[in-house]
């Protein structure tokens, strides 16, 4: 009967897996047991605690071409060839032990090939327990205390737990001493059957931790066999008959040779949808010793069946489970709680697989070898279910696992499919002539390892809330100590003399008479009759000893509650003066709340205020910053546009700076040019005035030739012996104004030159600056403009124009003419002339006659005659259509 999942149990309909969404690969474990001889070959070392190395042994490597390498297999843990019993217990099963106490499944095996060590891990030896025995001691070192008693926990036949009330249980557990009275012949056990005490060494034993007090425990065990893929209950007794047993449950030998063959179970699935073995024998064991007791009967039908039926038991799966059922205690915590659906169950597997060796290992024959391909189908079904489910869980893959095709994959299917933890043992002898089939072994384990299975929540038991246990007990020790104090009977003193009273209680005589002549029967009757009338009466009195007592104790105990109440009332009144204490202060803590409160919002709006003004001025700043680095670059634009202006100024001005020189050198060439010219004329007019001094007839008609090729320069000074008084200019000047008036302007600074060669134009508006009224009357204009020329002497220019009437009703004035005269010193061409001739009277008479200054601009007027120059002395300008 298998019911893998906790939690399976019909409180909970369909609690399909109470699972986490965690999940814990399966745990395997490798224990490489010593070599049997120590001349043997060893072809596996442990490397690490993690770690063994398989070496090929070197007949193989050379016949196989180095086909076989030297491979290392990692597990959870390696256990060497020291390991002891316990410490693989500590660290395989323990676990699994707590978990089952804790209401988890779980699911052991070991793994390996025949004489790798299996039964030794699982079962052990004398002084060597297994994991079995020390699980099953584990169990009830720590459920011990809290045990149910026998038939309270009863199994049904579909997988399930309920729960017997005590008189139904009471009347079972009698039942069931009376057959066991019956079967206990002296020869039921062997002498030669272990003792579970012989198998763990004192000092060895260990509990689990925090087993929950307040729930009543019990434990179920069953154990199959399954060989062949058939399925054998080897707890199920077989039919009971003292005279003619066809079991030797004790191992004396058969008293009838026909040997009955035990039948095979099938598997059925529960409500649940659990696997479990129906009709399946589960035993209630109250004692380690009780558990071992009955594995051992089963071990030895196994033995007895293979050895009937001529197995070969290492081809043979064997499957021990305990099943712990817990339930609650009842509110006083007294009794179970009658409630089914407040059971866990929860169970653990302990198997001891089949070797794993293939067929031809073992050299068997016929029907042996039949059987050994259906064994090794089985393991074959589960290394395919274990490759399946690797393949689903990494790949995300939903292929079918082919749980069904072998019975041992169909039990535990629950275990692979579901939630519980699983662990494997892989066994492994290091004996070289292994080699193939452990490296087989380890190829199983490393894919093993790799399955998952969902990791089993934990889930509270108890119903009511924990420690009824101590309560009960301490209320049963004050009631006992209260009598004593009382000086009633002692602990166990009443049901000490009810015992004793009962057991001198005189069975009833045969009392039937067949004989008339019998005079015995009647007296003694009465004897034992009155006998017992007087025990009675002694227990009445007892009774009515025990009743007063508690009568009065129940008095006390009123009075005492009284007591009780009439402090409770005091302690109420109290208590309601506190309560109004309370209740103020309540208020007042209320009211501060409040204020607290407000407070709280006015820093809060405070607060919020100072965040704004924040931000702002974070802006604020922020902008400055902007504006700052704005001007910043503005400046620095300038700066830069400055620097280029200045350069661009100091450019322009060194230009224009050479430009200036150049020009000036230009006019300075051109001057000289003309100075050249100049004095070129003159030396030929000096040549001319010399020659003329010769030829006086030609003299009037040379300054006329002369007038307009070379510019003629006439002292205009005052001649230093004048001889004649100065003349007024002739009429014929006018002529040359016509009848044309003109705005003669002279500006203020002009100088006064004492000269005789005035110019005057009659009719004209004098003006020192010109004006728009004078303008505006005259269709001339003349500006005298005096300036220092080259040499030093004073220039006088007569700068001539005609005014226009503009279109706005302005005047315009446009320049047409300029005339220059220019002072010279008279005395050294004088002198010169004086100097030149040797004949004073003939310079007298030639300066006589070129001095004369009414001849001379006589001359001078009349070779512009009839030209509309205007006004001066000499025609100094340039312009082309002056010239004839
Ligand atoms: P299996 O069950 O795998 O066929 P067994 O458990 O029957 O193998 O072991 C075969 C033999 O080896 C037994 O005599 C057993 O005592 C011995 N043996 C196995 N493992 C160990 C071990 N770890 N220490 C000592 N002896 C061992
Ligand atoms: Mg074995």
């Amino acid at each position: 009967m298998i019911r893998p999942l906790k939690g399976k149990t019909p409180r909970r309909p369909a609690p399909k897996k109470p699972s986490s969404n965690q999940k814990d690969p399966v745990g395997v474990y490798c224990r490489v047991r010593p070599l049997s001889n120590e001349d043997e070959e060893s072809c596996i070392e442990v490397i690490s605690n993690t770690t063994i190395q398989l070496h090929a042994p070197d007949g193989i490597k050379a016949n196989r071409n180095g086909e076989f390498k030297e491979t290392q297999y990692s597990f959870k843990k390696v256990f060497g060839i020291k390991t002891s019993q316990r410490e693989l217990f500590d660290d395989v099963a323990k676990p699994l032990v707590e978990d089952l106490i804790h209401g988890k499944n779980g699911l052991l095996f070991t793994y390996g090939v025949t004489g790798s060590g299996k039964t030794y891990t699982m079962t052990g030896s004398a002084g060597q327990g297994g994991l079995l025995p020390r699980s099953l001691d584990m169990i009830f070192n720590s459920i011990g205390p809290y045990q149910a008693k026998r038939f309270v926990f009863k199994t049904d036949d579909k997988n399930g737990m309920e729960i017997q009330n005590q008189v139904d249980a009471l009347l079972e557990r009698q039942k069931r001493d009376s057959q066991q009275s019956l079967l206990k012949t002296p020869s039921s056990k062997l002498r030669t059957d272990p003792e579970f005490s012989e198998m763990i060494n004192p000092g060895e034993t260990c509990k689990a931790e925090g087993v929950d007090e307040d729930s009543s425990y019990s434990v179920f065990v069953s154990y199959i066999e399954i060989y062949n893929n058939y399925i054998y209950d080897l707890l199920e007794e077989g039919p009971i008959d003292p005279i003619k047993p066809k079991w030797n449950i004790g191992g004396t030998p058969l008293r009838n040779t026909e040997f009955i063959p035990p039948q095979s179970k099938i598997l059925r699935e529960d409500q649940n949808h659990n696997m479990y073995v129906a009709g399946c024998t589960e035993v209630e064991v109250k004692s380690t010793e009780e558990a071992f007791e009955v594995f051992w009967k089963g071990q030895k039908r196994r033995r007895i069946a293979n050895t009937q039926l001529n197995r070969e038991s290492s081809r043979s799966h064997s499957v021990f489970i305990v099943k712990l059922a817990q339930a609650p205690l009842d509110a006083d915590g007294d009794n179970v709680l009658q409630d089914k659906n407040q059971i866990a169950v929860s169970q653990l597997c302990l198997v001891d697989l089949a070797g794993s060796e293939r067929t031809s290992r073992t050299r068997a024959e016929g029907n042996r070898l039949r059987e050994a391909g259906n064994i090794n189908q089985s393991l074959m079904t589960l290394r395919t279910c274990i490759e399946v489910l690797r393949e689903n869980q990494m790949c995300g893959t939903n292929k079918m696992v082919p749980y069904r095709d072998s019975k041992i994959t169909h039990l535990f299917k629950n275990y692979f499919d579901g939630e519980g933890k699983v662990r494997m043992v892989v066994c492994v002898n290091p004996n070289a002539e292994d080699y193939e089939e452990t490296m087989l072994v380890m190829r199983f384990a490393e894919m093993t390892q790799e399955v998952e299975v969902a990791r089993p929540v934990d889930r509270p038991i108890c119903a009511f809330a924990a420690g009824r246990r101590q309560r009960n007990q301490a209320f049963k020790e004050e009631l006992t100590r209260r009598l004593e104090e009382r000086g009633g009977p002692v602990n166990g003193e009443t049901p000490f003399v009810m015992n004793q009273l009962l057991q001198s209680f005189p069975p009833l005589p045969p009392c039937e008479i067949t004989d008339p002549s019998d005079d015995h029967t009647l007296p003694r009757l009465i004897e034992v009759l009155e006998k017992r009338h007087r025990i009675r009466q002694m227990m009445t009195e007892e009774y009515s000893k025990t009743a007063n007592m508690l009568k009065s104790m129940l008095q006390e105990f009123d009075s005492n509650l009284m007591a009780k109440e009439n402090f409770i009332h005091e302690q109420r009144g109290k208590l309601g003066e506190k309560d109004k204490m309370i209740q103020s202060q309540k208020t007042e803590i209320d009211r501060l709340e409040k204020k607290s409160k407000m407070l709280e919002y006015k820093i809060d709006i405070l607060q919020k205020t100072t965040n704004i003004y924040e931000e702002d001025k974070r802006s604020l700043q922020h902008e400055l910053e902007n504006r700052e680095q704005k001007l910043q670059r503005e400046l620095s634009e300038k700066k830069r546009m400055e620097a280029r202006m200045q350069g661009m100024v100091t450019d322009t001005k060194l230009k224009w700076e050479k430009e200036c020189e150049r020009r000036v050198q230009a006019k300075q060439l051109e001057m000289q040019n003309k100075l050249w010219v100049k004095d070129e004329k003159l030396k030929q007019l000096k040549a001319i005035v010399t020659e003329s001094k010769t030829e006086r007839p030609e003299k009037p008609q040379r300054p006329s030739r002369e007038k307009d090729r070379v510019p003629i320069k006439r002292s205009a000074s005052p001649s230093p012996v004048p001889t004649a008084p100065p003349v007024r200019p002739p009429h014929r000047r006018s002529n040359s104004a016509g009848g044309e008036r003109w705005v003669d302007h002279k500006p203020a600074s002009n100088l006064e030159l004492d000269t005789v060669m005035q110019p005057n134009i009659p009719n004209a508006i004098k003006v020192s600056a010109p004006n728009e009224k004078a303008l505006s009357k005259c269709d001339k204009y003349v500006l005298t403009h005096q300036e220092v020329a080259s040499d030093g002497e004073i220039q006088t220019k007569l700068i001539k124009g005609e005014v226009f009437k503009t279109r706005g009703g302005g005047q315009a004035v446009q320049f047409t003419d300029i005339e220059t005269l220019k002072q010279e010193c008279p005395v050294a061409p004088s002198r010169k002339r004086r100097s030149s001739g040797n004949d004073p009277p003939q310079t007298e008479a030639m300066d006589g006659d070129w001095t004369d200054v009414e001849t001379r601009c006589s001359v001078a007027v009349e070779m512009r005659a009839g030209s509309n120059l205007g006004p001066g002395y000499q025609h100094h300008g340039n312009q082309k259509r002056r010239k004839p």
